[in-house]
């Protein structure tokens, strides 16, 4: 068959699980928890699928979630968006960016990508026809920062759409108010979209805010902003996320929707709807993932890997050039094999070679299974 993606294999998220899994590994590499949600969530489950919503529900999703989806994010980004027109459930953050992507990209079409990205990015651009522009951030002293300048010498008039990612996986790094008034600027006197992923939203750390682009009208009003219900409750496995996105926008992004999924599991919506009138675990959860980071930093402080700061996310990138020096590829098999913890190469974030020598934990686990590995770490 004439491949329409011929560089791309297995993920590196199933491939490292696969490998962790052979091995017998504690699984540091793909990003999920390790322990169980609230019960009590799986009790509205339960209760909408005794109550009969088992059938199709709305295409743009079930209006009690996307009522609450609307009462949080007014809340905490002070946007108003329709509940009618503006909020679509998706299958998972995945089908919400290919969805955003096919539904904008032209053939043709050129679209930013700050490096490293997340790995779904750049093969859909292509399936859609698309160019991808890829900008490395920069990493100096520890830090990776975006670079502006840069990425505005690479917009063009075929320039449709900047993918940004903050609380951002893999390297933990946030947006700061500067960077949201660097893209307002970039943006402002052309057609150009945005695609903001916004997984992590609730996992930003040491008191600092969440800077939604829902919270920037202007930005607000030429964005898709996604979120997963996997990242925030514990459930990667139900594959429940949304789009917010202004009336016109929402209107393209569902009539490609419609012909991708369709619609969402109804239980899982509902179920998601009635918790989260009756929750406020979104507000808990940066204090229960800064916990786990400072726990896990503090035991790898210790060891020979050097820790990067970590602002938002439950990813810990680490340089282990004190360590080794095969390449991230290698030492994260090796890492696996050997020394029973998986991780992820940095390398997988990236189309392009690098000479950085990271790799990224996640630190989304069980007490005694970072403790169990920590002490793997901490020996090398
Ligand atoms: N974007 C980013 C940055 C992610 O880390 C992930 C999950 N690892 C996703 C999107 C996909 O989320 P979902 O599981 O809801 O499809
Ligand atoms: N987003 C998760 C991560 O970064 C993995 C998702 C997946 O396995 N596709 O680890």
């Amino acid at each position: 068959i004439n491949s329409k993606l011929p560089k791309v294999t297995t993920t590196i998220f199933a491939t490292m699980s696969a490998l962790a899994h052979k091995h017998q590994a504690i699984n540091l590499g793909q990003g999920f928890p390790d322990f169980e949600c609230d019960p009590r969530l799986i009790e509205h489950v339960h209760q909408a699928m005794l109550a009969g919503h088992n059938q199709y529900p709305l295409m743009s999703g079930a209006a009690p979630l996307r009522q609450a989806i609307a009462t949080k994010v007014k809340s905490l980004y002070k946007h108003d968006y329709n509940v009618d027109s503006e909020i679509t459930v998706t299958a998972g953050a995945t089908q919400a960016i290919m969805t955003t992507i096919l539904a904008c990209v032209h053939a043709g079409d050129e679209v930013i990508v700050i490096e490293p990205a997340y790995d779904s990015y750049v093969p859909t651009i292509q399936l859609a026809g698309g160019t991808p522009v890829l900008v490395a951030m920069r990493f100096e002293n520890g830090e990776f920062k975006i670079d502006w300048d840069e990425i505005e010498s690479k917009i063009s008039d075929k320039t449709r759409l900047i993918i940004i990612n903050s609380p951002h996986n893999p390297t933990g790094s946030t947006l700061l108010t500067s960077d949201l008034e660097a893209l307002a600027q970039l943006t402002r006197d052309n057609q150009i979209l945005i695609l903001s992923d916004e997984v992590y939203e609730h996992m930003v750390f040491d008191k600092q805010a969440h800077l939604s682009l829902a919270s920037h009208p202007e930005l607000a009003a030429r964005s898709f902003i996604i979120s997963s219900f996997g990242k925030t409750y514990h459930v990667t496995g139900w594959k429940v996320a949304y789009v917010l996105a202004p009336q016109t926008l929402s209107a393209e992004f569902r009539k490609v929707h419609q012909f991708n999924v369709f619609t969402v599991n109804s239980a899982m919506q509902l179920g998601l709807a009635s918790y989260m009138q009756n929750s406020d675990a979104h507000l808990q959860l940066a204090s229960f993932y800064q916990e786990k980071r400072d726990y896990f930093r503090a035991a790898l402080a210790e060891s020979n890997f050097r820790l990067l700061a970590v602002n938002g996310t439950y990813f810990q990138c680490v340089d282990y050039s004190g360590i080794s020096d095969k390449s991230e590829l290698e030492f994260a098999s090796w890492l696996t094999e050997e020394v029973g913890v998986a991780a992820i190469p940095v390398s997988a974030f990236y189309q392009q070679q690098t000479q950085n020598k990271l790799v990224r934990f996640c630190f989304a686990k069980k007490k005694e299974t970072l403790d169990a590995a920590l002490e793997r770490l901490t020996k090398l």
